[in-house]
């Protein structure tokens, strides 16, 4: 996937949609996230919080780390994250801080996105640097892998699993993007 050219929005996401697949084999949260610098695909990563037991291991911020060791620097020029799910305050935070000029998201988070719908930490005009923000790019795709595997997880749960309902109101709607 490292290298790839990527024409689109909608072919980035679907890049980013393999990677969420891919948390599926080690019963992590299936998200998963690519940057894309001038077309080419630098980074992708998916969520490895229950793999590594890291509480940060969340895909934006593994690719923000690969990305920025690629580039050898901190300040993520010329990329765009596209990210399955709207990202958290925490993954908001780290794109703020790496400079990183546009984010795109698949599903919104209505319960903890920090992209719009419960906080906008990308795009604060407080804070010293916005994101262009665009949603909605394969969200029935983006939103149906995470509600097939919380609807297969309340079946048999996870001794790590922090309720039922966690994320399990992801917005997958037909709302426009
Ligand atoms: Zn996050």
């Amino acid at each position: 996937m490292l290298g790839h050219l990527v024409s689109d929005d909608a072919a980035a996401m679907a890049l980013a949609l393999q990677q969420a697949s891919l948390a599926l084999g080690h019963d992590d949260v299936p998200v998963g996230a690519i940057i894309v610098r001038h077309g080419v695909v630098i980074a992708a990563r998916h969520n490895e919080r229950e793999l590594t037991g890291d509480p940060t291991a969340h895909a934006e911020v593994l690719a923000i780390r690969d990305a920025a060791e690629h580039i050898g620097h901190w300040r993520l020029e010329h990329c765009t994250l596209y990210v399955t799910l709207e990202p958290c305050t925490m993954c908001a935070g780290a794109l703020v801080n790496s400079r990183v000029p546009r984010v795109v998201y698949g599903a919104s988070d209505p319960k903890a996105g920090a992209g719009g719908s419960v906080y906008n930490v990308l795009a604060d005009a407080r804070l010293n640097h916005r994101c262009d923000i665009t949603s909605g790019p394969m969200q029935h795709e983006c939103g149906t892998i995470l509600r097939e595997f919380f609807a297969k997880r309340r079946k048999s749960p996870s001794p790590h699993d922090s309720g039922p309902t966690d994320l399990a109101a992801t917005n997958t709607g037909d709302e426009s993007a």
